[in-house]
């Protein structure tokens, strides 16, 4: 018999709020151990939760780019367990009446679109962190992030694949950072993915019995996770034996899954209402506000650089990946519209350049003005394509204008025919093998000629200038 995979994914994103879900604590990232902590974060009895009206907002936005039915009345529930990192034994989440649900998410996978429907978004807090040192009896905890703001966005069990769900991935968090709703840094934990997998005999429509797998926090491990699962799952089977439905852990140093803890189930968690909280109204005016400021997304930016400037899917993919590039772009085009040169200078050169760095592309010391300056100087033949390459790091290191560096450093081309002649004349007297080759109709030395003419005039010769003129000056020695 063959199986198929059937996932779901719960991904948890951290919202960008200044503070945290229920009080006035600090969210930021790396402070030391429990500095941002107050009576509510801590559990403190008699403390009053009081919701964070932007962490409402951000959960909204996200919610009508999911294409989500946004709920007018939503509300909070206590999930209750018990956890060293969970002052208050207990979780406040949303259960029955999540604020975002029913929405979708076009993902694209080898050149197929697949649409992913969206159980439910819902607000969340996050628990503290506990840490574990090696050779130390006892634990630590630091509650800096309980009571962070979190969105957990649940899939249907629509992915059938590792690629499936890593390209789901991807455009999610492309999507969030577009709306400024989340960082999406996997490695920090602000962007947080539990697949849930089973297999089924192809074919049925019946769902298996599930695994959900945690502790997985880079692309890389997601697809190594799913592949691993995918193929325990199927040895089990195909040797007559049963999933059990548990939580395992991903041990990326030991490239596996490990079993965590055993079948949980909703009522486990004894969820009810939380009786601290008042419900949370969300006006249509609210939501008409929200909507009027979602910026364009970049699967429907990705189309229209596509079309109005005639750009490949993949370079429009690239772009479109970070809203800053896509904005460098843009701006760089306006001045230079010459779209696929700009394109292939910010993918490779510009991209280059930021990743070393380890800068932005919003603080990218070439402006979109330098860079249309510097393609303007090419264009304009003062240098050649192979000198604005060269350029490129130099003008990123000191943010100086190209034509500046191209004067300071005397870069331009040589186009004066003069100049251009004397060297080329020279290069055929040396070579008169070559010259001979060329006047039987061997057409292929003229690269020769073009290389040695460079390579003559300090590689500054105007490449283009140089084959016209060699074509000319044969031709005179031919008849001669
Ligand atoms: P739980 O209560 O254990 O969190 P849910 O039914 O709420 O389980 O689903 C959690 C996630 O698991 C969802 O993304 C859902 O699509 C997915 N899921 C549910 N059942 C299965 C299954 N049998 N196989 C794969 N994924 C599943
Ligand atoms: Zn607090
Ligand atoms: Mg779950």
């Amino acid at each position: 018999m063959r199986y198929e995979p059937v996932i779901g994914l719960e991904v948890h994103a951290q919202l960008q709020t200044r503070t945290k879900l229920f009080c006035g604590c600090r969210t930021t990232f790396g402070l030391d151990p429990n500095t941002q902590t107050c009576p509510v974060c801590l559990g403190l009895p008699g403390a009053l939760p009081v919701i964070n009206e932007k962490a409402v907002e951000l959960a909204i936005r996200t919610g009508l780019a999911l294409h989500c039915t946004i709920r007018r009345l939503n509300r909070f529930a206590r999930k209750n367990y018990f956890y060293p990192d969970l002052p208050k034994g207990y979780q406040i989440s949303q259960y029955e009446e999540p604020i975002c649900e029913h929405g979708w998410l076009e993902v694209s996978v080898n050149g197929t679109w697949k649409r992913v429907r969206i159980r439910r978004a819902h607000l969340e807090e996050d628990a503290g962190k506990t840490i574990h040192m090696e050779h130390v009896t006892s634990s630590l905890v630091d509650l800096n992030r309980a009571g962070t703001p979190l969105l957990e966005i649940v899939t249907e069990p629509d992915l059938q694949s590792s690629e499936e769900v890593v390209a789901y991935l991807k455009a999610l968090r492309d999507i969030l950072r577009y709306l400024d709703v989340c960082d999406g840094n996997m490695e920090q934990g602000s962007l947080r993915c539990e697949p849930n997998l089973s297999l089924r005999p192809v074919g049925s429509s019946q769902l298996g019995t599930k695994v959900e797998l945690k502790n997985i926090n880079s692309f890389k491990f997601v697809k190594d996770a799913i592949d691993y699962e995918i193929a325990r799952q199927t040895r089990v089977l195909e040797e007559g034996g049963t999933i059990q439905q548990e939580t395992r852990l991903w041990d990326w140093d030991r490239g596996k899954t490990v079993v965590m803890r055993g079948k949980e189930e909703a009522h486990d968690y004894r969820y009810f209402p939380d009786p601290d909280l008042v419900p949370v109204h969300v006006s249509e005016d609210w939501i008409a506000q929200v909507e009027a400021t979602l910026p364009e997304l970049p699967q429907a930016r990705q189309r229209r650089l596509m079309t109005q400037y005639g750009l490949p899917e993949y370079d429009a993919s690239v772009l479109t990946s970070e809203r800053a590039l896509a904005d460098y772009f843009e701006a760089c085009v306006a001045l230079f519209p010459d779209a696929k040169t700009v394109s292939h200078f910010v993918m490779g050169e510009l991209l280059r350049e930021v990743k070393q760095t380890g800068g932005s592309v919003e603080a990218s010391p070439v402006t979109p003005a330098h860079l249309a300056e510097l393609l303007k100087l090419v264009e304009s033949g003062v240098i050649s394509l192979k000198v604005a390459r060269e350029l490129f790091p130099e003008l990123y290191a000191t943010g100086k204008s190209p034509a500046q560096v191209v004067e300071e450093k005397g870069l331009q081309q040589i186009s004066d025919e003069g100049m251009l002649r004397s060297w080329i004349e020279e290069v055929l007297r040396t070579n008169p093998n070559q010259v001979a080759q060329y006047c039987r109709g061997k057409e292929t030395v003229l690269g020769f000629f073009v290389g040695q003419v460079m390579k003559a005039s300090g590689g500054k010769a105007n490449p283009q200038k140089v084959n016209e003129l060699l074509r000319q000056v044969l031709a005179a020695w031919k008849e001669a």
